[in-house]
């Protein structure tokens, strides 16, 4: 563990949070690092109809928004194989989760 990766799990825990929540991950968190990261994200989210990513408005397409995920959650949430089944949990937990 490094000094810096101790002040972005502390930032984390003030400021961001996992967008995906697809695991217990409590690592450093990641953002895209392209537009075509953050545009597979996107898809992967109108599949799932996850409305905290899609609710991220951006000004130009070209634009990669602050959005913050664990490196294990972006890979299991872009998962093509596992979509419809995690769809299906997702919702319920999402509900938990917001009320
Ligand atoms: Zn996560």
């Amino acid at each position: 563990m490094s000094e810096d990766s101790e002040i972005l799990a502390k930032r984390a825990r003030r400021e961001m949070h996992c967008f995906l929540r697809c695991s217990d991950d409590d690592g450093a968190l990641v953002s895209p690092n392209s537009v075509e990261s953050w545009r597979t994200l996107r898809r992967a989210a109108e599949l799932r109809h996850h409305e905290d990513i899609l609710g991220i408005q951006v000004n130009s397409p070209d634009e990669i928004p602050e959005v913050y995920y664990h490196r294990k959650c972006r890979s299991i949430f872009t998962m093509k194989r596992d979509l419809e089944k995690s769809f299906l949990m997702k919702k319920r937990s999402v509900r938990k989760i917001r009320r």
